[in-house]
């Protein structure tokens, strides 16, 4: 079963072909691309799709909102891709299988089924980078929500009246966990900044990772008290370095609350990279 997945994200594109060596589904092609922000999407994937041989589904991730029919309600980063049903277009195009779905939600069943929640039924992946993506299996199979569009931690208020976010409204968690929150707490220009302060062991950089990791802290028990998973794993340009994972891992475990009697989630970082998002793709375009 040659599983293409495909992730179109806002200056590049990745293609990976999935398929079962030995019993076990593993990547065994991989291609990148420049992606054409103002082109048709469509043809882009339909032209990337015939590159390949032997083919047998298509999955393609993308940072927008997707219906559960595979219609890219609305995305920032490719303004032609408005309303556009392109389930329907591509798998009429392609004469395979189609499945579109959030990057965020391939993201996630890439970290299920071939990186660190590997094993694991009942799992959240957040991923913290511009802002927070991630998304949920429980009982083993890909929370997607009524309309396509459960996954949307970022936008959790955690603090009423708080920090304006990007959305419009006030004291969403990714305000505060991202890399421009990050950067806000510490004073600082970048995340980059902070976490180079960290490793020279500036105090004032360290506190702010502390604080950025307390926040962090805070609505990962809210979702451990939403989904009780397993397994959490940490991903994104942000989440998935070392020095973050240790402090959120470190805030998380020292927070007082309600847990008695029942066992803490494993915390991992992300070991799939940018690559998360094609390689789910690849198992959510095959249907699993
Ligand atoms: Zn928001």
């Amino acid at each position: 079963m040659r599983r293409l997945g495909i992730d179109i994200g806002g200056t590049k594109t990745l293609c990976v072909v999935v398929d079962d060596v030995d019993g076990e589904a593993r990547v065994v092609e991989e291609r990148r691309v420049a992606t054409d922000a103002a082109g048709d999407a469509a043809a882009a994937v339909v032209t990337l799709a015939r590159g390949f041989d032997g083919i047998t589904s298509v999955g393609l991730g993308i940072a927008a909102l997707v219906t559960r029919d595979g219609t890219a309600v609305t995305t920032t980063h490719l303004p032609r891709v408005r309303d556009v049903p392109l389930r329907a277009v591509l798998s009429e195009r392609l004469g395979l299988p189609v499945v579109v779905d959030n990057d965020g939600t391939c993201a996630t069943v890439a970290e299920w089924r071939l990186g660190s929640a590997r094993g694991h039924d009942e799992v959240l992946v957040v991923t913290i980078g511009t802002g927070i993506g991630g998304g949920t299996i429980v009982g083993g199979r890909v929370a997607r929500g009524t309309n396509g569009f459960a996954g949307e931690f970022g936008h959790m208020v955690v603090e009423r009246g708080g920090a304006v976010c990007p959305c419009g409204r006030r004291g969403c968690w990714e305000t505060y966990v991202s890399g421009r929150g990050l950067a806000r707490i510490a004073g600082a220009a970048s995340s980059e900044a902070v976490l180079e302060a960290c490793a020279r062991g500036e105090e004032s950089a360290v506190r702010a990772l502390e604080e950025f990791a307390d926040w962090a802290a805070l609505g990962l028990h809210n979702l451990v008290n939403t989904f009780d998973p397993a397994c959490i794993v940490l991903g994104g340009g942000l989440g998935a370095r070392s020095e973050v994972v240790a402090a959120i891992t470190g805030r998380f475990r020292g927070v007082e609350q309600s847990h008695v009697g029942r066992a803490m989630p494993v915390i991992a970082a992300a070991t799939l990279g940018e690559r998360a998002g094609a390689i789910g793709a690849a198992f959510v375009g095959a249907g699993d």
